[in-house]
């Protein structure tokens, strides 16, 4: 079976450790493979996008030894086909308009969402009320359970309707959501497998959800626990996380793949980056991945 795995990173600050996990666990499991291995910048949420951000990052990856298949997919220059499958949606009924100020939203919010936002009460399902435009466009989801087996975090399964709500595909702000613009890409990429940190566990229902009212194959999701501060935190430029060119590659690739149960000898930290990559391949266990969401490291 072919595979193509991708790493998709927004570019919002440097690349950290927390990063470096997601892309060598993408790539090692793609390449361990025989299969391609993409990078996408997912730069669509223009407010949030720092300048210089995405070409410090692929150059940080390159110091690192990665090596990708192909030009480099910029979200932000793929706004029309985000905009033609809003349309199909909309044509076929599946999305609709919200004319919903935030604060209404949160006053008609009855409970929380899995991702500790507002669940949204559905008040513009069936139109919005008179002389007030869409603000919004949002997705129906369905009363139904979305599951899937992840090889590392077990079987997941989400009622969308109970756990989501339906969800925002075009922001009021009129910047595309994130969940359309990756489904979109990564269809448009061909991409069969997604290996990526768990903090997107949550979304991986809605995003199989929206591949189903698309037509999209959905590619196999795997979710490598994410790097957390001592404090529990997901490593983030927000938690204080360092940016990975104050260590020599080797020694970050090295620590990635402990952290990712890798086991590697303690030398290679102060070996070559070629040396590292070439022990990774030949020794990369995919069942040695800690079966968990998040765990705790150092800085
Ligand atoms: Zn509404």
């Amino acid at each position: 079976m072919p595979y193509r795995g991708r790493f998709a990173p927004s570019p919002t600050g440097e690349l950290h450790f927390g990063s470096l996990l997601a892309a060598l666990a993408s790539c090692l499991e793609a390449r361990s493979r025989g299969g391609e291995w993409l990078v996408r910048m997912e730069d669509v949420d223009a407010p949030r996008v720092v300048a210089g951000a995405a070409g410090s990052m692929l150059a940080c990856l390159e110091a690192h030894g990665f090596v990708w298949d192909g030009e480099t997919l910029w979200q932000s220059r793929r706004l029309d086909a985000y905009r033609a499958a809003l349309d199909e949606l909309r044509a076929r009924g599946l999305a609709y308009g919200c004319a919903c100020s935030r604060k209404e939203i949160a006053m008609s919010a009855k409970t929380r969402a899995i991702d500790g936002g507002l669940l949204y009460s559905g008040k513009c399902r069936h139109g919005t009320p008179s002389g007030r435009p869409p603000r919004a466009w949002r997705l129906r989801v369905e009363n139904a359970d979305i599951a899937f087996d992840d090889p590392i975090q077990g079987r997941v399964s989400q009622n969308l309707a109970r756990d989501v709500g339906d969800f925002v595909l075009l922001r009021a702000d009129g910047q595309f959501a994130y969940q359309l613009a990756v489904v979109v890409d990564d269809a448009f990429q061909g991409i069969t497998h997604v290996a990526r940190g768990a903090d997107l566990l949550d979304s991986t229902p809605r995003q199989i959800y929206l591949q189903r009212c698309l037509g999209y194959a959905a590619p196999d999701y795997l979710h490598v626990p994410v790097a957390t501060n001592m404090a529990g935190e997901k490593l983030s430029k927000q938690t204080g996380a360092k940016a990975l060119n104050l260590n020599p590659p080797a020694a970050n690739l090295t620590r990635a793949l402990g952290f990712l149960g890798q086991c590697p000898p303690q030398e290679l930290a102060r070996a070559s980056v070629g040396a590292v990559w070439e022990w990774a391949l030949e020794n990369w266990k995919r069942e040695a991945i800690p079966r968990c969401r998040g765990l705790r490291t150092e800085d």
